[in-house]
């Protein structure tokens, strides 16, 4: 019994740590990427709802707002809004950072104006991903109360699984908003050539945080799998 909650713990860490690394060196360097892009001005010298602004005119969509939120990296795309919504830094900031991180919002309403297929998947799944969330964290919770009944675990695994998969779909999406914004942003001459490494780095360090989202979602996955078959022998 001692053997088997010290092999379980001694499963946790070892699924857990590489994915919690990840996420960490994700985290920090998105930081310091972003922190040292911010710093670097545009030559365009537009801000970043400018530059969303300008693509989201250019491809027809000038009906769509660009609005400022608060938060630090709040930027997003409101599929159901049919509206860009970008932090303060990155409203007003006038940096390679601001100009990029907006162009990739501008991004995702280039993919749902073009049917973009796995923009479509992602939003048919995330209100069912939202709601495995609460049932998985709503689980989680009562399992500090009582002990599970094994079959708790196999709920768990279900849960588990859609909220892994939703973020599997994520990814290319993520990537594809990005693709989408530097092409943008260098057609429409908003970012010059020497520009274009900065607007990369700070793309591709934001898409990091999801790969190490999706790799930590794998190894918990793959935990519970792990306990679910040793607690049948
Ligand atoms: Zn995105």
């Amino acid at each position: 019994m001692i053997y088997d909650s010290l092999h379980t713990i001694g499963l946790y860490w070892l699924f857990l740590i590489p994915g919690l690394l990840l996420g960490g060196w994700a985290h920090i360097r998105l930081s310091h990427t972003y922190g040292k892009y911010s710093q670097v001005p545009v030559d365009s010298g537009m801000t970043g709802a400018q530059a969303a602004r300008e693509i989201l005119d250019r491809a027809g969509l000038a009906d769509m707002p660009v609005e400022e939120v608060p938060g630090h990296l709040s930027d997003h795309y409101d599929p159901t809004k049919r509206a860009l919504f970008l932090s303060s830094e990155n409203f007003h900031g006038q940096s390679v950072a601001a100009v990029g991180v907006a162009a990739h919002e501008a991004g995702h309403a280039l993919q749902h104006q073009a049917a973009y297929g796995l923009f479509n998947v992602r939003m048919a799944l995330a209100p069912v991903s939202h709601f495995a969330s609460m049932a998985y964290m709503g689980i989680l919770f009562l399992g500090w109360f009582m002990h599970l009944l094994p079959i708790a675990l196999w709920i768990i695994i279900a849960t588990f699984s859609v909220i892994t998969f939703f973020q599997l779909v994520t990814l290319p999406v993520e990537y594809d908003a990005s693709s989408r914004a530097k092409e943008q942003l260098f057609r429409l001459g908003l970012v010059h050539e020497h520009e274009r490494a900065g607007v990369s780095k700070v793309l591709d360090a934001a898409a990091l945080t999801y790969v190490a989202a999706l790799v930590t979602s794998i190894l918990t996955l793959l935990y519970y799998i792990t306990i679910a078959r040793d607690s049948r022998r």
